[in-house]
This record gives structure tokens, sequence and C-alpha cells, in this order.
């Protein structure tokens, strides 16, 4: 009786597991075809600003999945099957070429301010990625310090020789790189003494904690601290209320992002926002003369 039992939830198990992956199989179907069209995966941005001026200090691009069918769909519906298929080369350039076109508009019309794009840490095994995004730079006559790659190190650790090369072309083409979510990997600082980055994206989880955890308003505190004493940027991510910006703004960090300043924006609609932030800033307008 009991090897029967168990045989039953095994071919149960087994017929959801299917199930899964065909469905799985049917949105990577679905997702070759949106990457040949057009307007289906869309940019969403959502500006960081300066928490003492309240100019943009940049602005990150997330990719949405306005699907025929399904709904819309965020990255937590298709990255992860993404990422595991032989599709991950073609979603990761149609993201950077959406997201520099977008940097190239704002060029266009005297905005200078970076985009950052995420990028998933399996496409850093592509020794290709670093020329692929020089042609793109290219193409879209966008300086490559206008690009900040966001990378999160759940790598593979056997993978890491590669992972090094890859972004150290990445650095010497004068792309910008940022830590994200950083803190919750598990090598977050070893990785800093391995490549050198520009910037550390405080994880929303600690945000959100650091009003009632002493661990987490130490760990923000002393994530802001290395990254003065480096020279690093440190932008805080998922603000979400006024007091969790001025704790922010004590501890000394300079950047933030999140529901609190803006949700994220429709392409068509964030060079208005932008526009509108470097008028009403007088230190923006100022940044943006001295780096004519
Ligand atoms: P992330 O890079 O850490 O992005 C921050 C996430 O937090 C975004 O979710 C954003 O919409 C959300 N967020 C921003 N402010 C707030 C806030 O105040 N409160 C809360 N609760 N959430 C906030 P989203 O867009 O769903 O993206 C989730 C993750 O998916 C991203 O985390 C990033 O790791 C990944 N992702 C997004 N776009 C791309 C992409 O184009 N390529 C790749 N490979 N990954 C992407
Ligand atoms: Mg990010
Ligand atoms: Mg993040
Ligand atoms: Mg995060």
């Amino acid at each position: 009786y009991q090897a029967k039992a168990s045989g039953g939830s095994v071919a149960a198990y087994d017929s959801a597991r299917d199930a899964a992956s065909t469905d799985q199989l049917a949105l990577l179907a679905e997702l070759r075809e949106a990457l040949q069209v057009d307007d289906q995966l869309v940019l969403v941005l959502q500006p960081a600003v300066d928490l003492t001026t309240g100019a943009p200090t940049g602005v990150e691009a997330l990719i949405r999945w306005r699907h025929p069918r399904r709904g819309l769909l965020g990255p937590a519906d298709f990255i992860r099957p993404i990422e595991n298929s032989d599709q991950l080369g073609a979603f990761t350039r149609y993201v950077l070429d959406k997201a520099l076109a977008v940097a190239a508009g704002w060029a266009r019309e005297g905005l200078d301010i970076p985009i950052s794009v995420n990028l998933s840490a399996r496409s850093l095994l592509d020794h290709r990625l670093p020329g692929e995004i020089a042609e793109a730079l290219r193409r879209h006559q966008v300086p490559a310090d206008r690009l900040v790659l966001e990378i999160t190190e759940t790598v593979v650790m056997s993978e890491l020789e590669v992972i090094d090369q890859v972004l150290l072309a990445l650095r010497s083409m004068g792309v910008q790189l940022a830590v994200d979510d950083f803190g919750t990997g598990f090598s977050s600082l070893a990785f800093l003494t391995r490549i050198t980055v520009d910037e550390l994206k405080v994880d929303r989880s600690f945000v959100l904690q650091m009003g009632d955890s002493r661990e987490a308003a130490a760990i923000v505190r002393y994530t802001v601290g290395m990254a003065h004493e480096l020279g690093l940027r440190v932008v805080a991510e998922g603000v979400e209320t006024a007091a969790q910006r001025s704790a922010l703004a004590e501890l000394g960090c300079t950047s933030a992002q999140g529901y609190h300043f803006y949700k994220p924006i429709p392409a068509d609609k964030i060079s208005a926002v932008l526009n509108a932030l470097s008028r009403e800033t007088p230190n923006n307008v100022r940044s943006l003369r001295a780096d004519d």
C-alpha cells in the first residue's frame, strides 16, 4: 500500500512538472516571436534622485512584457526561463538596444543622465557581450559612460574567471558597473576586491527593515560608509516612505530610488519628467552645464 501511494504521488509530481515545463516552452516560443516583432517587450524607467537636491542621478530600465493573451508580465514571470534558455543573448541585446535608444533620445534633448540596465549574471558568461555592447553604443552614438550595467553576484563560482574577464573588458570600454541588491549575495564583499565598480545599490530588504532592525540599519550604514571610502556612488533601492528617506539621508546616503519618489514610468513619459526635474533643480542644471 505504501509503495503504491508513493508511486501515485511521484506520478502526480511528474505531470505537474511536465505541465510547468510545457508552459515554459510555450512561453519561450512566444518570447522568440516577441523579440522579432515590437512593442510587446517594453522598458519602463525609474529615476533615482539625489537626496539633497531631488535631481535625477540616473534612470533604471526595467523590462515588462505586454503579452497579448497572458496580460502584463513582470520580470519575475519570465526572466528565469529566459536565463535557462538559448534566448538569453537575444533578450539581452534587445533590452540594451531599447535602453540605448532611450538614452540617445535624452542626449538629443540635452539631458545628460546615465541609464542603468540589469544584466543577468549568466549573460556575463558570453565573451561576445562586450563587443556587442560596444557595437550598440556606436550605433546609438551613446558615450560608454552613459551606460550603467547592474549586476548581481548570484554567480556560479566555477565560472568566476570568465565573468571577471567580461567585466574587465566592459570596464575598459568605459561602461559603468553597479552591484545590484548589494548585501544579499554570497560574496558581495569579495566581489569588490576583484572588480572595480562605480556604484552599490543597497537592497530594498535592508531599506524596508532599517527602521525596526538594528542589523539592517547597521548594514545600510556600513555599506554607505564603505562606498564613500572607496569613492563609489551608493543608491538605496525601494524607498517608500518619508521616514526611510530621512533615515537614509542621515546615514549619508546620497541617492535613492523607490515609489516614494517615482514608480517606473512608461518610456514615452520619461523625458517630460526628467526635463521638468532638471528645470526645477538648479543644482542639476549646473552639473549638466559643467559636463558640456
Ligand atoms: P532590481 O534591479 O533590484 O529592480 C528593482 C525592483 O524593485 C523593480 O521590480 C522595481 O519595479 C521595484 N521597485 C522599485 N521601487 C520600489 C519600491 O519603492 N517598492 C517596491 N516594493 N518595489 C520597488 P521589477 O521591475 O519587477 O524587477 C524585478 C527584478 O527583475 C529587478 O530587480 C531585476 O533584477 C530584474 N530585471 C528587471 N528588468 C530586467 C531586464 O531588463 N533584464 C534582466 N536580466 N533582469 C531584469
Ligand atoms: Mg536593478
Ligand atoms: Mg536591485
Ligand atoms: Mg533589489
